[in-house]
């Protein structure tokens, strides 16, 4: 992961051209180029052997100027000070994007959360709750999950705030269960809004689902529930992979037994497919991530970790399109590479906005006491999706510029105006 940093900072050249194509201010300029706030601290944990172990976490909130700031929090081993900071800044723009009334945050946790009990991996949620009390809340910073974290971490959460502050707030972290003021729809939110991008995109070149071989980089929530849709509209998903390993069919892969087979043995490889199950006469090959990487497919789905396509491994990728699941995924060298190739990249900042797109209706639904069905939900996520990854499709092309490029527009043009207007705060 020491390549994580070069995306946001490298991403500074990116912020530089469009502000001045926008002609944002000197001002501007430097508010956008740091972040507000970083928090550090070391958070206890009694483990289940009675030993004590410190955990490093950070807090980042980007920048608050549109609203109350929100991201998700991870928990992974790589985790970094610089690396949250990218994720923060990320979520800036992705909320700006899509017109959400948020800023943009991003915790982390340096763990790797298999090797804890659940037990200690409770203890740790609550610690981190507990250490960050201070910077979090409805009106401030709303977390929610990212790699690694679910909704019972979230729930776990959510319950430690409401004990600090002897009431529930359950507006204060979304991702929660159902249960406990969780949103319908909140789970398939960020897989469904990458489908409707990819389904704009596709119509915009004349190409029906059945037209396109799709592979994915990915199987954890947002890649899964990307699949399974993708699947369904009659998408030819040929490969799927996990951080171990890759399986490939050019019949097309059905993902739900896949992740039932996942959800058993928590692995991809080894694993035999036919047809609609998993059984005993493999029709699957068996193959490396960089051979995914590299497959002759129409669409290249990046479902897992920053920095999956880097100046190192950009000429093998075959793909027409790449779809940006995850956050980062593409250096920044490698997205010149590509952009002069003809690769279409379809921007994370756009393309997996439907998560937090779907976090604002649930703290909506929070704040207003109120409970939105699965149909009302999705129907708002793909109206403000739509009309926001519209708005990009059609600057892109009146500007022949990329589609990262047109969505940085609009999220930096929003930005810088709600910074112009706040004065100059003498
Ligand atoms: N972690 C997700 C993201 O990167 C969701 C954030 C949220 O819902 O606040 O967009």
């Amino acid at each position: 992961m020491s390549q994580s940093t070069s995306r946001p900072f490298g991403e500074h050249d990116h912020l530089n051209a469009i502000s001045d194509q926008l002609d944002v201010s000197d001002d501007v300029r430097r508010r956008l180029a740091l972040s507000m706030q970083t928090v550090q601290v070391n958070i206890p944990v009694r483990m289940d052997d009675g030993s004590l172990q410190f955990f490093e976490a950070w807090r980042v909130q980007y920048d608050n100027t549109r609203g109350p700031t929100k991201g998700g929090i991870r928990f992974h081993p790589d985790v970094s000070a610089e690396e949250v900071t990218a994720l923060s800044f990320w979520m800036m723009i992705k909320c700006a994007v899509v017109d959400l009334p948020f800023g943009g945050a991003k915790g982390g946790v340096c763990v790797d959360p298999k090797t804890l009990s659940l037990q200690e991996l409770e203890r740790l949620s609550r610690g981190y709750v507990r250490a960050f009390y201070d910077v979090i809340g409805p009106d401030r910073d709303i977390p929610a999950p990212d790699v690694n974290t679910n909704e019972t971490i979230m729930g776990w959460m959510s319950d430690e705030f409401a004990q600090i502050e002897r009431r529930q707030v359950p507006a204060a972290i979304t991702g929660k269960p159902l249960g406990l003021g969780g949103s319908n729809g909140r789970i398939a939110a960020t897989g469904r809004g990458a489908l409707q991008v990819l389904d704009l995109w596709a119509e915009r070149q004349g190409k029906a689902p059945n037209d396109l071989k799709v592979a994915v980089q990915g199987f954890g929530n947002a890649g899964y529930h990307f699949a399974r849709l993708a699947h369904e509209r009659g998408y030819n998903l040929v490969a799927l992979s996990d951080s171990r390993g890759a399986i490939h069919s050019a019949d097309g892969l059905d993902p739900v037994p896949v992740w039932q087979h996942k959800n058993e043995t928590r692995e991809l490889k080894g694993m035999v497919y036919c047809d609609t199950s998993v059984c005993e006469e493999p029709e699957t090959d068996q193959l490396t991530n960089d051979e995914l990487l590299a497959l002759d497919v129409d669409v290249l789905v990046l479902a897992a970790m920053e920095n999956a396509i880097t100046e190192h491994n950009t000429d093998s990728v075959k793909a027409r399109a790449i779809l940006e699941i995850a956050n980062g995924p593409v250096s920044s060298a490698a997205d010149r590479t590509l952009a002069e190739r003809g690769v279409q990249v379809l921007p994370d900042v756009l393309v997996n906005a439907g998560g937090v797109i779907v976090s604002h209706l649930e703290w909506v639904q929070n704040r207003m006491g109120d409970t939105w069905s699965e149909e009302e939900i999705n129907q708002r996520l793909s109206e403000r999706l739509g009309r926001e990854a519209d708005a990009c499709f059609e600057s892109a092309e009146e500007g022949n510029t990329t589609l990262r490029s047109a969505a940085y527009r609009q999220a930096i043009g929003r930005i810088s105006d709600a910074m112009e207007r706040q004065g100059t705060r003498e």
